[in-house]
């Protein structure tokens, strides 16, 4: 078959694109190698930056996450026992973040691609690209025991850290740039209310923890462990019985325990690779780069790779240009290397780390309390948790 454009992973990155894509007009085959529920159901991201929130209203997909989206203009921050507010919208001249699940952003993508007739494949195993220096890139996979072939004019690689896009880049072209955290995130999900109106990242000496949610009757809570921990280690009991002590005593007290029907135990990782271009492959979201969780950056980055990769490719298919294309690469990596950096650093300053020692813990203190009293701190925190603005 032939198409325009190849995407590869039906996650955010992989359908944003294609819908963003089809509003220009240009046609795209997404090939995923797992089934839509699968995709669909994975436990991830939930807090949007605006930028996110323009992207789903101008792909037409914003009505439900108006209604049901919680927006926060502002979050806590709580250091042992002492919580202050950081004011996204007053620091920020206005702007907020909206809590609104991943799942719930992949459900609202996935009924609009139905309606809009995209086309994607599921359940697609040995997917290779070939040919991505030339200008006739192909993708063959095997679905329902057939091998298909995609002829195209470009490959977007979205599908995420493991996927084959990257692999398929000849390493001599490619620099990769990784940091593995000495710890993880367990997190639980369970229909109880949450603590309290806005999130709540919580630095204590047992380590990590963050209050957050993904509904007024749905909480998400997260604490720092050891990477050596098992699930079976982690009653529902002990967890909250930690995320509690963790929270400091006045959130903490307001916490409802209740059964949780997810949890699991996520690793962290810093890691770029770069160029995000190697011939015709673009690669978008997860498939080049990865942030830890703290700043709530993946699913937002995903998403500003995807404007700048639809508007550089709606350029070069629609018109003939090629500096879109030719400048995605540096255009978005310098966006990311600031997510990056303000993950590791907002990472850094709420984490127990194994050396961590008396002078480390005080210094980490020090600067929570300077970010508290000062409103020139503050900014810089609030400028990059909503989000800064696309590159030009
Ligand atoms: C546990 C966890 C918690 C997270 N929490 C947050 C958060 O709070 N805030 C935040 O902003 N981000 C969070 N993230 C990150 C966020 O979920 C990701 O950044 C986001 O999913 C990236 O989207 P993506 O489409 O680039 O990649 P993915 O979501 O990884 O999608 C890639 C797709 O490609 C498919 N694929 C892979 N290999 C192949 C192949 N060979 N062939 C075909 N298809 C393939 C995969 O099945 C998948 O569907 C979290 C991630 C995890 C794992």
């Amino acid at each position: 078959m032939r198409t325009r454009v190849a995407i590869i992973g039906a996650g955010p990155a992989g359908l944003l694109l294609a819908h963003l894509l089809h509003q220009f007009g240009i046609e795209s085959v997404v090939v995923e190698q797992h089934t839509r529920d699968h995709v669909a159901g994975r436990v991830r991201a939930g807090v949007l930056e605006t930028v996110t929130v323009d992207l789903l209203a101008r792909i037409g997909l914003d009505e439900r996450l108006r209604k049901e989206g919680l927006v926060h203009t502002g979050t806590n921050i709580s250091c042992d026992d002492e919580t202050f507010r950081i004011d996204f919208a007053d620091l920020t001249g206005g702007a907020s973040v909206v809590v609104y699940g991943q799942s719930e952003v992949m459900a609202d993508l996935n009924a609009a691609a139905d309606s809009r007739g995209l086309d994607i494949r599921y359940g697609c195993d040995d997917v290779a690209l070939h040919e991505l220096d030339s200008d006739h890139p192909k993708v063959t996979f095997t679905r329902l025991g057939e091998t298909e072939r995609i002829d195209c004019d470009f490959v977007a690689g979205c599908d995420g850290y493991h996927g084959v896009s990257r692999a398929s880049i000849p390493s001599h072209a490619l620099q990769t740039f990784e940091k593995v955290y000495p710890f993880g995130w367990l997190g639980v999900l369970a229909d109880v209310p949450p603590a309290a109106d806005e999130l709540i990242y919580a630095s204590h000496d047992r380590g990590f923890a963050l209050a957050s949610m993904r509904s007024l009757t749905r909480s998400r809570y997260y604490i720092q462990c050891s990477l050596a921990d098992r699930l079976e280690d982690w009653s529902d009991a002990r967890f909250w019985d930690e995320l509690t002590l963790r929270l400091g005593v006045h959130a903490g007290a307001r916490v409802i325990r209740g059964p949780s029907f997810e949890k699991s135990i996520a690793p962290l990782r810093s890691f770029v690779a770069e160029p995000m271009r190697w011939g015709r492959l673009f690669l978008a979201g997860d498939a080049a780069h990865i942030v830890p969780p703290t700043g709530a950056k993946g699913l937002n980055l995903a998403a500003t790779d995807v404007i700048m990769l639809a508007e550089a490719l709606a350029e070069v298919i629609l018109e003939g240009r090629t500096s879109g294309v030719d400048h995605y690469s540096a255009r978005a990596l310098a966006r990311v290397w600031k997510a990056e950096r303000f993950s590791w650093w907002f990472t850094k300053l709420t984490h127990r780390f194994p050396e961590t020692s008396g002078i480390d813990r005080r210094l980490q203190a020090a600067e929570l309390d300077y970010i508290r009293s000062s409103r020139a701190a503050q900014t810089v925190l609030a400028e990059n948790y909503v989000g800064l603005p696309l590159t030009p």
